[in-house]
């Protein structure tokens, strides 16, 4: 016997790539093209206080573990009270705690087969027993397919909108979802939601269903993905045993910048409206374009689209994109390989996308 006999076995998460090159069109991992509000002081913890101790943040003190000015911050926002919000290290830290935290039984864990890909690696981490949902032949999550006996669901998981089809299932669905499986929690991953037309969270579920965990972050929305910022809100009482959770694993999650910036993004409602709205608009003019040059697309709620031609192999554009330095991500997996995933950038980003594609199709 040895040592590696007792290694866990995993087979881990894949990220995307962080080219080094800045010259790159970088539209592969659904970071925004825009900077962070511009209240955010990237001064703070330079000044004389931050580094030798006074007024204001000071780094040799840990950060206050409850992170109370950003939860406060987000309690506020959404109209909550602040036992009802848990953050973390960017959304999947969060979600990493609400698996550990409430998939904790015999029963598997459902999510659909065409989604976030980290889910099955949390399952196989905690030792999670979980069954994949296929989407329907367009894509879609089906309500009906998450509709067990009772007592044959451990939990269910699902983005929405839903990555990486950047196709939203509507309120209506969701609410079906988590009102047929009462006697687990359901999490909605709402990474992307801020990308949606607005009545479309399932925050304003909360106060009918005890059993709803709604994820959020500031890495697409809030052009924040470098300070990672997650947050979850739920009932007092799902709050709590995540809270319980955390505090049985690492009590310190939340760093001074994250908490300090974070209170600053939220504190500016008219920035972050604006850098959404453009997201949007461009997505929607990127979306005609890239259906002019004969791409099917699939109907986008998101940051992103995911696109492919019916001629063109993916993985052939994807590489020719890359070797001109436009980064796409591309997904070599049953049903979606003729896709490719496509962050919106800037106008101006995508123009360089659309010109490329042009001469590369024609
Ligand atoms: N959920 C979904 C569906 C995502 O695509 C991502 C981004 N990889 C995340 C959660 C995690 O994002 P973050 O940890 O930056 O909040």
């Amino acid at each position: 016997m040895s040592w590696r006999d007792y290694v866990r076995p995993v087979t881990p998460y894949v990220p995307g790539e962080q080219p080094k090159e800045s010259k790159v069109i970088k539209l592969n991992t659904n970071e925004n093209p825009y900077p962070p509000a511009p209240g955010i002081d990237v001064n703070a913890f330079r000044s004389e206080a931050a580094v030798a101790g006074g007024e204001g943040p000071e780094l040799r003190k840990y950060p206050d573990s409850t992170a109370h000015d950003l939860v406060s911050a987000i309690a506020a926002y959404h109209g909550v009270e602040e036992e009802q919000v848990f953050v973390g290290v960017g959304s999947d830290d969060v979600l990493g705690m609400a698996f550990l935290t409430f998939f904790n039984s015999e029963k598997p864990v459902l999510f659909p087969d065409i989604s976030y890909s980290f889910y099955p690696v949390w399952a196989d981490l905690f030792k999670i027993p979980f069954k994949t949902v296929p989407l329907t032949e367009d894509y879609r999550i089906r309500p009906s397919d998450y509709m067990l006996p009772e007592g044959e669901v451990g939990g269910v998981v699902f983005p929405n909108p839903n990555a990486p089809t950047a196709i939203l299932l509507p309120l209506d669905s969701v609410e079906e979802i988590i009102s047929a499986n009462r006697d687990s929690i359901v999490i909605v991953d709402e990474a992307y939601i801020d990308f949606a037309p607005e009545g479309s969270s399932a925050l304003s579920l909360l106060p009918k269903y005890d059993n709803l965990l709604v994820v959020r972050t500031f890495s697409k929305s809030r052009s924040m993905a470098g300070l990672r910022i997650g947050y979850a809100v739920g009932s007092k009482e799902v709050i709590a045993a995540m809270q319980a959770v955390k505090y049985s694993y690492n009590s310190y999650t939340m760093n001074q910048p994250s908490i300090l910036w974070g209170c600053a993004s939220i504190k500016d409602d008219a920035y972050f409206r604006a850098t959404v709205g453009k997201i949007v608009a461009t997505r929607e003019r990127f979306t005609k374009k890239l259906k002019e040059l004969g791409f099917t697309v699939l109907p986008s709620s998101a940051n992103f689209v995911f696109a492919g031609h019916p001629e063109v192999p993916a993985s052939e554009i994807f590489a020719a994109a890359r070797a001109k330095g436009i980064f796409f991500r591309y997904f070599a997996q049953p049903r979606i390989d003729n896709f490719l995933r496509i962050t919106i950038g800037t106008d101006e980003d995508m123009d360089t996308v659309v010109s490329f594609l042009n001469e590369y199709l024609g």
